[in-house]
């Protein structure tokens, strides 16, 4: 059996072709109409930096301006609100964690649902959790382009995701039930984990556990989808023993280079459909759940 590799930085690629072009066909010949990208970070946080200037990179590769403001240069709640108001800027993203961790809540939560492109308020949260149109949290939709870059069917599939946060787990398993798969959601507290793990033909993981996910623990014909990311003293790997679980199963995604690649794009891509939604007029939410 030969394993499918479920390869990010192609499907990443595909992406930011796509998205230039919506973002030339927006911006016309006028530089100056290109969409804009908020990224509040914080200084101090050397995660919150990476995912900022990550996305910084990601946004300048489709032509969308990155304008990143760090939580040391002032009043942050003023802040939010004048980006709320300003027509040119499609999205706003808080590079978590703040230095202030409350301070980091009320910012998001002050974010218009309209150009919460990361899917972080509650607004979105809730109306992803109902099934309806929202914005969605960027890794969970990573989640779901890589699956559909690759044609690997949902529908009727039985996924189980490991991991309940609200920025993967949660928003990973709605979106699976709303393209009608049968979702378990296994957690810290789930009784014989490779149990449920065996019976996935969709395994999506996203534990923080380096290596979680062993060969025994997946079927044959399982999909498996590492969302993990842990710096180890061999670099960065993911939540499945990749080197001996790839060999025994259908397709399997790397890291790196799996999910990884794909999150920053789905940033741009809900940056860019905010964007196109206030070209055209409507003010409905976002439509990617
Ligand atoms: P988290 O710590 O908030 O949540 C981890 C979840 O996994 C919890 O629900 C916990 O119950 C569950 N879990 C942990 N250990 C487990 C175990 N042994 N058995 C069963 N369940 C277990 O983490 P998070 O923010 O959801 O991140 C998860 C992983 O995804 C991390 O490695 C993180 O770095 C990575 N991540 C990747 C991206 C990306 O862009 N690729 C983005 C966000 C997070």
């Amino acid at each position: 059996m030969t394993t499918r590799l479920l390869d990010g930085r192609d499907v990443a690629s595909h992406l930011r072709r796509e998205l230039r072009h919506r973002v030339e066909r927006l911006s016309g010949d006028d530089p100056e109409a290109a969409p804009q990208l908020a990224i509040l970070r914080s200084g101090s946080s050397e995660a919150s930096a990476l995912y900022a200037s990550s996305l910084e990179r990601a946004a300048r590769s489709v032509g969308v301006v990155p304008v990143v403001l760090a939580e040391e240069s002032g009043p942050m709640i003023e802040t939010i609100d004048r980006l709320n108001a300003d027509e040119r800027v499609a999205g706003i993203v808080v590079a978590q964690p703040l230095s202030d961790p409350e301070l980091g809540r009320r910012l998001v939560e002050r974010i218009d649902p309209a150009k919460d492109v990361d899917g972080a308020t509650p607004a979105n949260a809730g109306w992803l959790a109902r099934g309806e149109p929202a914005f969605v949290p960027a890794t969970a939709l990573a989640v779901i382009a890589i699956l559909e870059a690759y044609d690997i069917p949902v529908a009727g599939q039985r996924a189980v995701v490991i991991g309940r946060s609200a920025v993967v787990g949660r928003p990973v398993a709605s979106l699976l039930l709303a393209r009608d798969a049968t979702v378990v959601i296994c957690h810290r507290a789930t009784r014989n984990l490779a149990r449920e793990t065996r019976r996935a033909e969709l395994l999506v993981v996203a534990a923080g556990s380096p290596g979680l996910v062993r060969s025994e623990m997946v079927n044959a014909s399982a999909v498996v989808v590492d969302c993990g990311i842990n710096a180890t003293p061999e670099g960065i790997v993911g939540d499945v023993h990749h080197a001996t679980v790839a060999p025994v199963v259908r397709a399997i995604s790397p890291v790196p280079g799996g999910i990884g690649p794909v999150t920053p794009m789905m940033v741009l891509r809900q940056t860019v459909e905010s964007a196109e939604r206030t070209a055209s007029g409507k003010t409905t939410p976002g439509d990617a759940g």
